[in-house]
Order: C-alpha cells, then sequence, then structure tokens
C-alpha cells in the first residue's frame, strides 16, 4: 500500500484522525499494513486514529492508559505489551528470521503496524502495532 503524503503527515504530526479512506483501505487488506517511519525516533507516539499517547521519549514505557486500538509495542529485544497474550504465545523464534516478519504477517486486516528506526550506527528498532476495527 502506497500512503500519500497526507497521510504520513498526519501521523507524523497526530493532529488529526485516519480518514475513513485510509481505514477502508486497510479492510481491504490481508494482513498487517506495515508502514515504516523512520523519522519519528525522537517523537512521542500516538495513536493515529484517537490521538492517545502510546510512547513518551525520555519516559519509560508503560501500558497503563493505553487506547483499545493498541495491539502491541515491541523492540529488537522482544514484546513490551501485547492487548492479546495469544499474539506472545504464538510466536515461534525457531520460525521467522526476525520478529517483525511475525508480527508483520498477523492476519489482522484492520491493523497498522508502525517501524520505526533509529539512524546509523545502532538501527534499534521498535514495533507498535494498531487495530482499528
Ligand atoms: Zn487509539
Amino acid at each position: 500500500m502506497v500512503y500519500n503524503n497526507s497521510f504520513l503527515e498526519t501521523i507524523r504530526t497526530y493532529s488529526s484522525y485516519l480518514s475513513d479512506n485510509i481505514i477502508d483501505n486497510l479492510e481491504k487488506g490481508k494482513n498487517m499494513t506495515t508502514v515504516e517511519l523512520n523519522s519519528l525516533a525522537d517523537s512521542n507516539i500516538y495513536c493515529p486514529k484517537c490521538g492517545s499517547l502510546v510512547l513518551e521519549r525520555e519516559q519509560p514505557f508503560s501500558s497503563e492508559g493505553l487506547c483499545d486500538h493498541v495491539l502491541f509495542v515491541a523492540h529488537d529485544i522482544g514484546m513490551e505489551y501485547v492487548k492479546d497474550k495469544s499474539i506472545e504465545e504464538n510466536y515461534d523464534e525457531d520460525k521467522y528470521e526476525h520478529l517483525t516478519d511475525y508480527l508483520s504477517n498477523l492476519d489482522i486486516t484492520t491493523g497498522l503496524f508502525i517501524q520505526i528506526y533509529t539512524p546509523a550506527p545502532n538501527f534499534f528498532g521498535e514495533y507498535i502495532g494498531f487495530d482499528f476495527k
């Protein structure tokens, strides 16, 4: 799926919600829709649909107060939060080369999977999944 700049700008600023059009497109997808947004490595992360805070920079992660749209929060070391325990339980490390291979293939057609990588040299990855159903 190709997103236009205004959608990316929406994600970047979280000043408005996803348009119905985007939600419709997500629902036509087969698995999670994946977007890589590396420019967010220093930004707080908000839910693109309701605007709730998900990740606050300079603060330890807390799952308290996460909105209902957040499906998971993970990084290269593992999963920090899963809304549904089965997401964690079904992960077979031997079957997937990387955690992102598993997460991006979750059969959640209304899901949006945001991958954020910090710049070189560390390329640390943060992974946030939303479900807009
Ligand atoms: Zn939300």
